[in-house]
């Protein structure tokens, strides 16, 4: 039973922990092709990422996401992995998931599924080769394709993000949920969002409403709207002639703070209560002040007692309002 309840009386169970704020990619709306990241010596030691995590886990946190950056490019990782399966044998984590480009799929998944993940989320914007080397600057399509049938073929369930993009992913729409729905993944599209300096990139110019994907969708399929919440933002609908499971996370064209039940973590070990607000505390000082947990356990509590009633993202005005400095990358999507 979680033991963590903020202000607005939402119980906190879920941890997203970015475990590095590097990438094998540089996707547009994600980052700047020049980022600076930074220095290791500020990053969390994975015995550090163990502690806080474990600290979340005794006070209630069930549901652990490893993210990024691109979390299977930190060194050792699967180390990481492997020390938080103990809380799913234990019984008090009910979920360790992930978060990941699919570059290194290939090489992780028969890991990942032997430390006890069962559910990966993988992020693709598009099935095109030229296109995704355009989106992603750094990437090449095949080698995320490959690890997507090795993370399938090792038994993990996999469920497919994508950005919604204005001009750029459109006229893929049925293309995407064909395939996943011939591939028995689910499918959720993200609304992007203004987050962190992309260099020359235009935020409003890339902003596809979800309201108009979800219209797209049902020029050519009936979607039957579903109650199931995976304890995130997302809503389902399941698309009545395929059967394929599509979900929609609209932080800008529909506001879904009032069920948050989450908290994130960056690889340096600040928690963010809210995604779309700049105010956050630090946990690595009292994790590093004491080998004790009492102080790391005040700072964690007092931190969700300041967790924000929502976000301000707000392109309404034709601005991109609410926008916060950081990256996604930085706290981890
Ligand atoms: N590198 C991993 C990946 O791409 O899945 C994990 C970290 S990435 C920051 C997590 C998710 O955030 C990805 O699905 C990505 O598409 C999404 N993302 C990044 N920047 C975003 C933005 N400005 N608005 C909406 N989603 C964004
Ligand atoms: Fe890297 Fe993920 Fe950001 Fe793309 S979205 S640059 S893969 S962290």
């Amino acid at each position: 039973m979680s033991t963590l309840v903020d202000p607005f009386d939402r119980t906190v169970r879920y941890l997203r922990v970015s475990v590095t704020d590097r990438c094998d990619f540089r996707c547009v709306y994600c980052m700047s092709e020049d980022m600076t990241f930074l220095p290791k010596r500020d990053l969390l030691t994975l015995e550090e990422l163990d502690r806080l995590c474990t600290a979340f886990i005794r006070l209630g946190v069930d549901k652990l996401r490893i993210t990024g950056g691109e979390p299977l490019v930190r060194r050792d990782i699967m180390t990481f992995f492997r020390a938080m399966s103990r809380h799913l044998d234990s019984g008090a984590l009910r979920e360790l998931t992930l978060t990941t480009n699919g570059s290194q799929l290939d090489r992780f998944a028969g890991d990942l599924f032997a430390a006890g993940v069962r559910r990966i989320n993988v992020s693709l914007d598009t099935l095109d080769e030229a296109k995704f080397a355009r989106i992603t600057r750094w990437g090449r399509l095949a080698q995320v394709l490959r690890g997507i049938e090795a993370a399938q073929a090792a038994g993990l369930a996999v469920k497919i993000n994508a950005v919604a993009l204005k001009d750029f992913n459109e006229d893929e729409l049925f293309t995407l949920t064909d395939w996943c729905a011939g591939r028995g993944m689910d499918l959720t599209f993200i609304e992007v969002m203004p987050m962190g300096d992309i260099g020359n990139e235009d935020r409003l110019g890339q902003y596809w409403s979800l309201r108009d994907l979800r219209a797209r969708l049902e020029e050519r399929h009936r979607l039957v709207d579903l109650a199931d919440r995976t304890g995130g933002p997302a809503r389902y609908v399941r698309v009545a002639d395929t059967g394929a499971r599509i979900g929609f996370i609209t932080p800008l064209s529909h506001n879904f703070c009032e069920s948050c039940n989450r908290v994130r973590i960056t690889c340096t070990g600040e928690i963010y209560t809210c995604l779309g607000q700049e105010g956050h505390s630090d946990l690595r000082a009292p994790l590093r002040a004491s080998p004790d947990d009492a102080l790391l356990d005040a700072a964690i509590r007092r931190a969700i007692g300041q967790k924000p009633r929502g976000h301000d993202f707000d392109y309404s005005r034709q601005r991109a309002d609410g926008q916060v400095s950081r990256h996604m990358s930085h706290t981890g999507g």
